[in-house]
Formats: C-alpha cells, structure tokens, sequence
C-alpha cells in the first residue's frame, strides 16, 4: 500500500534518515520502533508531505507521493492524528471532531463519520458537549485519534499515542487501534512502547540513528532476544 524506497533526508547537515526502505501492506497494522531521536518523527513527516527527503521514492498504491503537498497527501487518504494531542481547549469535544472533516464536504458524511468515530469511542459520545481542554490526557488522545478518523483514512498514522498515559488508558487505546484496524484502516504506528505495539502488530521496524537496522513479523520481533535485550528493557 505504502512503500519509501531509498529514503534519505536532512535537516541542515544532520542525516537524519539514511536510505531507509519501508513498506505497509494494506489492512496490517505495522509499529516502528526506535529509541529517541532514532528519525521515527522524521519518517512520519516525509510520508505526510511535512519534509521533502533529498533522495528516494514513496508511492501510495499506484500514486507517487514524491513532491506532493500535505493536503493533497491527506486526500489521498493518509492521515496523521495530531501531535502531542493538540485538540482545540476551548471547543467541545464534538466541534473538535467536527473540525477534524475538513476533507468531507458532504454534511451527511461527516455526521456518519462522527457516528463512527463515538462508536469506536464511546467516552467521547459520553463527554461531546465538554470543552476538550478539561479532558484527562487519555481522552485526548482518543479526540485527536478521532479527529483524524474524521477524514475516513485509508491509512492511519499514529506518533507514539501511548505518550505519557496510564496503563490502563493505554491498554484501551491500543484495543480500540486494533478495533479501528479489524474495520479496515490500515495503521503505522510510532511507539516507544515496544511490548504493547508489538503485541497488536503484525509487522515492525526497528530504526537506529536514521538507519532501518531489523524488520520481520512482529511476533518474532517480540520474541527475538538480542531485540528484546535492547528494545523490551530485556522481558
Ligand atoms: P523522538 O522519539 O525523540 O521524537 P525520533 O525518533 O522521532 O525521536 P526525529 O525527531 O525524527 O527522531 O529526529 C531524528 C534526528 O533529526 C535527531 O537527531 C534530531 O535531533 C534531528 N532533528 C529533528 N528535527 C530537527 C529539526 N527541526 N532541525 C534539526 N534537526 C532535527
């Protein structure tokens, strides 16, 4: 579905990304691993348009992606939810949503998106007349997923959304990432949570100061030892 071949990418003089190779077969929900600074952002925004590599191809399907603006990327049907779970504080929860169908100019459409987005999160149904602002950090996190589902993507990037969140919220977020995967969208994920983001993956990269150093089936992954060793804090 999607593939960067050959990628490599600068900021200024720093490498960031050398001649990394990637593919995302369509329905699977693939992880990418990689300690700080590793270039697991920067691969996010060469995909979403953010950053043009200096060298390499990426193709959606039978579309080259190579060159093309952030917006066109997102009707394309690529879709990141927001970093760092920027939603709107002072909107409630159901015009942060409303917001995040930019792409769908059909009324009727964007108010089955929103349907099915409070069918995946029933909590934000319970909660579309709040300000945003005054959710816990999980149910932000589950607005921003939402916002981006909004825009019905075939393929969902996720940066690390289990950042700074409890295990029980992030154990949800991750059975609903596999729910939204079970309906049909395809996901990229960005975790530095290795365990949990294996254990819903069905393929995994690992990425090394801008390198891809391993990739295989994520259940091998997760049992490999030297990756567990280095990766998995050895359990
Ligand atoms: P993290 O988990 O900390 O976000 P990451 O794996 O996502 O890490 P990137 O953010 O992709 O890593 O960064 C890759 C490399 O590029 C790092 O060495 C980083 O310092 C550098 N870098 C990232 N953004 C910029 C920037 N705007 N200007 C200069 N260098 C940058």
């Amino acid at each position: 579905m999607l593939k960067l071949e050959n990628i490599d990418a600068y900021y200024g003089y720093i490498h960031a990304l050398k001649d990394v190779s990637l593919e995302i077969k369509e329905g699977n929900i693939v992880t990418l691993l990689g300690a700080n600074g590793a270039g697991k952002t920067t691969i996010l925004k060469v995909i979403s348009g953010l950053m043009k590599p200096q060298k390499g191809g990426i193709t959606f399907g039978d579309k080259s992606l190579t060159g093309q603006s952030p917006e066109k990327i997102v009707k394309f049907g690529i879709v990141q939810s927001p970093e760092g779970r920027q939603v709107f504080p002072e909107l409630t929860v159901k015009e942060n949503l409303q917001i995040g169908a930019y792409t769908q100019k059909d009324r009727k459409e964007a108010a089955k998106s929103l349907e099915k987005v409070f069918a995946y999160f029933p909590r934000l149904k319970e909660r579309e007349k709040q300000d945003a602002g005054t959710l816990s950090g999980g149910e932000q996190q589950m607005l921003a997923i939402g916002r981006a589902l909004m825009n019905k993507p075939k393929l969902l990037l996720l940066d690390e959304p289990s950042l700074g969140l409890a295990p029980l919220i992030v154990k949800d977020i991750f059975s609903i990432i596999r729910e939204i995967n079970r309906q049909g969208t395809t996901v990229f994920l960005v975790e530095q949570n290795a365990n949990q983001a294996l254990s819903i993956s069905h393929h995994a990269y690992i990425l090394e100061t801008g390198k891809v150093i391993h990739h295989g089936p994520a259940q091998l992954i997760r049992n490999d030892p030297k990756i567990k060793q280095a990766y998995l804090g050895g359990h």
